[in-house]
């Protein structure tokens, strides 16, 4: 119950003006997209992280690693 809490996730589909990418897309200087895979892995305040895990298994075996594992969970 506290009216001034800011919702960060909030949807405002009116055509995308500051968008909030992922450790990952940021990265790779890609548009993160809403249901983007690597998104709940890799949080933006956590830019570290993923810069650790591409140096180690490449950025596109990453991709494709956590996309799989995505499509088996949901
Ligand atoms: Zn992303």
């Amino acid at each position: 119950m506290s009216p001034g809490e800011e919702d960060v996730e909030a949807s405002s589909d009116s055509g995308g003006s500051a968008t909030r990418r992922c450790a990952a897309c940021k990265f790779l200087r890609r548009r993160c997209s809403r249901d983007c895979v690597l998104a709940p892995h890799f949080p933006a305040s956590d830019p570290h992280r993923y810069a650790c895990v591409q140096r180690v298994f490449g950025a596109g075996n990453t991709a494709r690693m956590l996309q799989v594992i995505t499509d088996h969970y949901y």
